[in-house]
C-alpha cells in the first residue's frame, strides 16, 4: 500500500512537471506556446547584413553610423552580455565558427538565418539591399531622413559629437541621391527639390521598398508642424544657396518636407516607419521620441491614406502609443521591446496594445549587429525567442483573467506574428 501510494505521488509529480511548458518560468499556456512555435513570423523591423567578400565591409545596415556613438547608454538586457545572445550563438552555430558557417553557405546564408529563427519574411531597414538578401524573404525599408536636411547643418552638428557624425552621414546620403539624379547640389527652387524627392521615392518603390523609415528622433523632436507653402518656399530659396537658417526657420522646412514625404508614401502605397523609443547614444533626447507629438500628423485628414508604424513599442511611452493605435492608420511594432526591458515587463505593456487594437500590433526583432560577437544573426534568434515569449505571456494572462478564450488567444498570436503585417503591406 505504501509502495502504491509512493508510485502515485511520483506519477503526480511527473505529470505536474510535464503539464508545464518547457521553460518552467514562462507561464505560457501550452496551446499558446504551440501556436507561437509553429507560426512563422513576418518581422516588421530589422537590420540584416548582406553577404560580403573577404575584406569587404557592410556599412549600409543603418543610416546613422554606430561607431559615432561613444557610449551606447543602453539598458542592461540590451547589452551584448545578455546570456540569450550566447545561447543564440550555440543554437545557431553549435561548435562551428560563425565566419565558417557564413562562408560555407555563401549567398544563401541570410536566408539560412531566417530559416533558423522561425521567420518567413524580414523587413530590412537598410540604406541599400545587397548580396544574399533575396527579395522574396527580405523586404526593403530605406531611410528618408536625409531629405529633410538640404540646407546648412552646422548648428545641428555643433550640438554634440553624435549629432555631428549623424548629420555628416545624412549629408553624404543626400549627396549620393542628388548625384544619382544628376544633381550636384539641391535645386534652387523648392518645387524642383520636391520633384527630386518624389523621383527618388518612386525609385525606392520600383526597387522593392515596402516602407520608408524616419529615425528623426535621433536628430530632432517629432513635433511636425503644418507650415504654409509660401513660407517654406521663401526659406528654401534664401538658404539653399547662402547663409545658415535659424533653427526655427529650418524646422519649418523640415516639417513641410516630412509631411510631403508622408503624403507621397500614402500615394505610393509605402508605409511610414518612425523610430519612437529611447535610442542608442548618451546624447539621445528621450523626450524627442514621445509619439504623442505625432498626433496632429495622425489626425491630418489629408494623410489618412498613409499608414504609420511606431517602432519599438514606443518604449517608454507605451501607454501613449496604446492610445494612438486606435486611429485607423496607425500601427505599432514591438521590435526590441523585450530586450530594451525583459520579456515579463514587455508582456505587461504588450497587453495594453492587445486590449486596444490587436489588429495594429506587429512583431519585430530589430536584429542588428551589436558588437564583434553579437551580430544580426544572434539578435534575430534571441528576438524570435523573447518576442514570442513576451507575446505568449501577454496572451496567457488575458486568458487567465477571462478577457479572451484560448481560441482567441491563438488567433492573437497569429495576427501579431504575421497576419497584421500581411494586411498592412497587402501581401
Ligand atoms: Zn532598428
Amino acid at each position: 500500500m505504501i509502495r502504491l501510494a509512493f508510485v502515485v505521488v511520483v506519477c503526480l509529480v511527473v505529470l505536474a512537471a510535464c503539464s508545464r511548458s518547457e521553460d518552467p518560468d514562462s507561464h505560457i499556456a501550452s496551446e499558446i506556446a504551440a501556436e507561437l512555435e509553429h507560426t512563422k513570423a513576418i518581422d516588421n523591423h530589422a537590420h540584416p547584413m548582406r553577404v560580403v567578400a573577404g575584406g569587404e565591409q557592410d556599412r549600409e545596415f543603418d543610416a546613422l553610423p554606430a561607431d559615432a556613438v561613444q557610449q551606447p547608454a543602453m539598458p542592461v538586457p540590451a547589452s551584448p552580455d545578455n546570456p540569450m545572445f550566447a545561447r543564440a550563438r550555440r543554437e545557431l552555430f553549435g561548435s562551428e565558427a560563425k565566419a565558417a558557417a557564413a562562408k560555407q553557405r555563401g549567398d544563401s546564408y541570410p536566408v539560412w538565418i531566417l530559416n533558423h529563427t522561425n521567420t518567413e519574411i524580414m523587413l530590412a531597414n537598410r540604406v541599400a539591399m545587397g548580396r544574399g538578401l533575396s527579395n522574396d524573404r527580405f523586404k526593403w525599408v530605406p531611410f528618408v531622413d536625409m531629405f529633410l536636411f538640404p540646407l546648412n547643418n552646422s548648428a545641428i552638428k555643433q550640438k554634440d559629437p553624435e549629432h555631428a557624425a549623424f548629420m555628416k552621414n545624412e549629408e553624404n546620403l543626400l549627396a549620393g541621391y542628388l548625384a544619382a539624379a544628376q544633381l550636384k547640389s539641391p535645386p534652387l527652387g523648392l518645387d524642383d527639390y520636391l520633384i527630386f524627392v518624389t523621383h527618388t521615392l518612386e525609385k525606392f518603390k520600383s526597387d522593392g521598398a515596402v516602407a520608408l523609415k524616419f529615425e528623426l528622433a535621433y536628430l530632432r523632436d517629432l513635433n511636425v508642424g503644418d507650415p504654409k507653402k509660401e513660407d517654406v518656399e521663401r526659406i528654401y530659396t534664401i538658404y539653399v544657396q547662402s547663409a545658415e537658417p535659424s533653427a526655427e526657420e529650418y524646422k519649418v522646412l523640415q516639417d513641410y518636407l516630412f509631411r510631403y514625404i508622408a503624403h507621397e508614401a500614402g500615394r505610393l502605397g509605402l508605409a511610414v516607419h518612425i523610430h519612437t523609443s529611447i535610442g542608442v547614444g548618451s546624447y539621445f533626447r528621450a523626450a524627442n521620441a514621445n509619439p504623442l507629438a505625432l498626433e496632429p500628423l495622425f489626425n491630418d485628414p489629408t494623410l489618412r491614406k498613409t499608414r504609420f508604424v511606431m517602432l519599438h513599442a514606443a518604449w517608454p511611452f507605451t501607454r501613449e502609443a496604446a492610445t494612438l493605435i486606435l486611429k485607423p492608420n496607425v500601427y505599432l511594432d514591438y521590435s526590441a521591446f523585450y530586450y530594451l526591458t525583459y520579456p515579463h515587463p514587455a508582456a505587461r505593456n504588450l497587453r495594453f496594445f492587445l486590449e486596444m487594437a490587436p489588429e495594429k500590433v506587429l512583431y519585430g526583432s530589430d536584429a542588428s549587429p551589436f558588437s564583434d560577437n553579437v551580430g544580426w544573426e544572434e539578435t534575430a534568434w534571441a528576438a524570435s525567442k523573447m518576442g514570442r515569449q513576451a507575446l505568449g505571456l501577454a496572451v496567457t494572462a488575458m486568458i487567465e483573467d477571462g478577457e479572451i478564450n484560448t481560441e482567441r488567444g491563438k488567433r492573437l498570436v497569429h495576427m501579431v506574428l504575421r497576419e497584421n503585417a500581411r494586411q498592412l503591406y497587402g501581401w
